[in-house]
């Protein structure tokens, strides 16, 4: 690697952020008790729609508190798509759930909303929405399957802070929804995560799930078990600064996404990012890239040849079903979802953080027309 390598993930962190740190030192105020906690969960929430926001250490607490919030537990089926990251299924197969798998489009990279009906079982009690990589799931129909058969939803709206269905903010959708604030998501608090919800009750359980499940009435007395997710206002006071620039932020990755589509869309055997659909425009948290069936090279050997270039990618995520973990457990046995295995077989994406410069940008397509003409 040499010294211009280019990372795949770079935040930008040129605002307010130091300020507010230091406010944090200056104050006294670091822990989860200080004041920024809640001026950022009431700022974070509202830019959702929603009533309620409790502040947890990452996304995957958040998706974990959110889950037990609503009940779930031994037995139950969740129903959420094959392509995702494990925290989803985690959150699920820690209480003792089950995730039930759906197959993923190979152009939108989101579950296949078309398919749920026919995996619904009188043990279903949820369905979990994961919107992926920069366009959100078609949220309609799966609110009206839930309707229907009176099932609970969860969004995992980790990747999509600022994105819009059908005009209404992404992580508003159903009765919970979760944000991640990783380094590599719109907004980041170094770790960190987010409930948000309308609804009062869930909102009191997810307050005490985050903190280890202290009795209101008498503190040390514990009717229930859960975790340390507490929030920091360290970690508040990244985010606060962070918030200020949420839609500077997400029109700098339109901007980078129609960049790319730009220089790339000529290279053969590319299947680049939907840029829009009926309900949304592309918000390419990071700019993903999946290879045509005409290309015999997996996604592993274009990151290599990327690395080659002096730059940075990753590969997509890796299907729940062929987790050797959950292999292990007998979970998933002999079940399938091609298009689901295609895109974490074949789909990878270059570098797309807030940080990076044009000139950077040229420098990977220049980087990526090259590896094209090895493949
Ligand atoms: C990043 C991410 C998570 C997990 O968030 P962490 O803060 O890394 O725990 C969950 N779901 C999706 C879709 C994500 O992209």
């Amino acid at each position: 690697m040499n010294m211009h390598f280019i990372p795949v993930n770079e935040p930008l962190l040129n605002g307010n952020e130091k300020k507010y740190l230091c406010e944090c030192i200056d104050t006294g105020w670091i822990s989860s008790e200080g004041p920024f906690v809640k001026e950022f969960e009431q700022k974070m929430s509202a830019t959702a729609g929603r009533k309620h926001g409790i502040a947890v250490s990452n996304g995957t607490a958040a998706l974990e508190v959110a889950v037990q919030a609503l009940g779930i537990g031994e037995g139950d089926e969740v129903i959420m798509p094959a392509f995702t990251i494990i925290s989803c299924a985690m959150a699920v197969t820690k209480l003792c759930a089950v995730p039930v798998l759906v197959d993923s489009d190979i152009y939108t990279w989101n579950m296949k909303v078309d398919e749920i009906e026919a995996k619904i079982t009188p043990r279903t009690k949820a369905i979990m929405i994961v919107h992926l990589y920069g366009l959100p799931v078609e949220v309609d129909s799966i609110l009206a399957l839930a309707k229907k058969y009176d099932l609970k939803v969860i969004e995992d709206a980790a990747e999509m802070h600022g994105q819009t269905y059908r005009g209404k903010p992404c992580g508003s959708f159903g009765d919970i929804s979760t944000f991640s604030f990783y380094p590599n998501k719109h907004i980041t608090t170094g770790e960190g995560g987010m409930v948000v919800t309308d609804d009062d009750g869930l909102a009191e359980r997810c307050r005490m799930l985050r903190n280890l499940c202290f009795r209101k009435d008498v503190r040390y007395i514990h009717d229930e078990i859960s975790d340390n997710y507490r929030f920091t206002n360290l970690q508040a006071a990244v985010g606060l600064a962070q918030l200020e620039r949420l839609e500077e932020f997400a029109e700098r990755k339109r901007a980078m996404g129609r960049y790319y589509t730009e220089r790339l869309k000529d290279i053969e055997g590319l299947i680049l990012p939907v840029a829009q659909t009926d309900y949304a425009d592309n918000i390419y948290w990071v700019y993903g890239i999946v290879l045509d069936r005409q290309i015999k090279a997996d996604n592993r050997e274009i990151q290599k040849l990327l690395a080659e270039e002096g730059i940075g990618s990753r590969t997509f995520f890796w299907c729940m079903h062929e987790q050797p973990v959950y292999r292990k457990q007998g979970l998933f046995k002999g079940e399938s979802y091609p298009d689901a295995e295609y895109l974490a077989r074949k789909g990878f994406y270059i570098p797309s953080g807030l940080a990076l410069t044009t000139e950077q940008m040229e420098q990977v397509c220049e980087g990526l027309h090259r590896v094209a003409e090895r493949i």
